[in-house]
């Protein structure tokens, strides 16, 4: 099988698990652990900010920022979709008590959509707080947030006092698919969850950047939430080991997307929006369900990313080898789905 349901599903390769099984390590709840410790200066620098934490999970580092920034009864201002308040189990309502209001349709938005949803202060309205992107933006298929709009996004922001965070999970990939570094990417955030088990392919773990004196509270916060591990050095080289040989081949998957998306596009009925970075989304007139059977019938795993949309993420597991085969299975499943039933003519 061929599985393309996600770009988490990848496996620490064997190089990989050697540097992990010779990894220095010690007691990270007791600030023990080199290695924990290298990769935090590291992702700190890459990122442009003054400290970082390692974090099981990017909902864990989502979800530290909220409760850095904001007091309950606040709002979180976010695209439509946003991960951390679409797949974030409620977290957001669960431990910082805010509630979330959608700027803009579709994920990504501009200044004046912003502004026209930023409420003025009064007693009987909740206190904006946070402006939260998503870049790159996973339900509006892998789609990069223009820096351009994310700068004046910030200059709308900070006029109103508001913090800015950024879900960077697949931010590696708007990198390499826009040519700016990871700092320049950041820049106007406050704070930035970033991630080493998506496509940089490392089994575990993301890192939450910021400021020095956020970064102390945001390991409080995880402490609090039970996320403080021991000896996880063996996690953060695993980390450490994607950034180093992981990171520019991700052009390798934004190409194969393309060629999945050409393959699909052929198909009359299926509509396949641009690709712009490893997320292929397709919008079909019939159940997503048999799109997502039919091509696990040919060897293909894909998921439902809505009633008629289906979502198809390359990886570092996908090979080049197996790239045109992966686009001819999916072509050949779309077309027996669209073509079912139909009245030959
Ligand atoms: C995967 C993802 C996360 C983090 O998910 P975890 O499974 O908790 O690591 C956060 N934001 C986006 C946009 C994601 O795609």
């Amino acid at each position: 099988m061929i599985d393309l349901r996600s770009d988490t599903v990848t496996r620490p390769t064997a190089a990989m698990r050697e540097a992990m099984a010779r990894a220095e390590v010690g007691d990270d709840v007791y600030g023990e652990d080199p290695t924990a410790e290298r990769l935090e200066r590291l992702i700190a620098e890459i990122t442009g900010k003054a400290a970082a934490l390692f974090v099981p999970s990017g909902t864990m580092g989502n979800q530290i920022a909220l409760l850095c920034h904001t007091q309950r009864g606040d709002e979180v201002i976010i695209g439509e979709g946003a991960h951390c308040a679409f797949y974030e189990s409620g977290a957001g309502a669960a431990w910082s008590g805010v509630q979330f209001e959608i700027a803009g349709r579709g994920g990504l938005f501009g200044p004046d959509e912003l502004q026209e949803v930023i409420k003025p202060p009064y007693d009987y309205h909740p206190r904006p707080r946070v402006v939260a992107l998503e870049n790159t933006h996973n339900r509006a298929g892998g789609r990069v947030f223009p820096q351009r709009d994310v700068r004046a996004i910030a200059e709308v922001a900070r006029a109103h006092g508001l913090v800015m965070h950024l879900d960077g999970a697949r931010l590696w990939n708007a990198s390499v698919a826009t040519g700016l570094s990871v700092a320049q990417l950041c820049e106007p955030f406050d704070t930035v969850s970033i991630c080493f088990s998506k496509g940089l392919g490392a089994p575990v773990g993301s890192a939450l950047c910021g400021d020095a004196e956020t970064i102390v509270r945001a390991r409080r916060f995880r402490k609090m939430l039970g996320g403080g591990m021991r000896q996880i050095g063996v996690l953060a080289a695993g980390a450490l080991y994607a950034l180093e040989h992981h990171r520019a081949r991700l052009a390798e998957d934004h190409a194969a997307a393309r060629a999945i998306a050409e393959a699909i596009r052929e198909v009359p009925g299926a509509s396949v929006p641009e690709v712009e970075t490893n997320i292929v989304q397709v919008d079909l007139p019939v159940a997503a369900g048999e799109l997502v059977a039919a091509a696990r019938s040919r060897g293909v795993l894909v998921g439902a990313s809505g009633a008629r949309r289906v979502r198809v993420v390359t990886h570092l597991d996908l090979p080049a080898a197996r790239v045109a085969e992966a686009a001819a299975a999916l072509a050949a499943a779309t077309r027996e789905v669209l073509t079912r039933g139909a009245t030959p003519a």
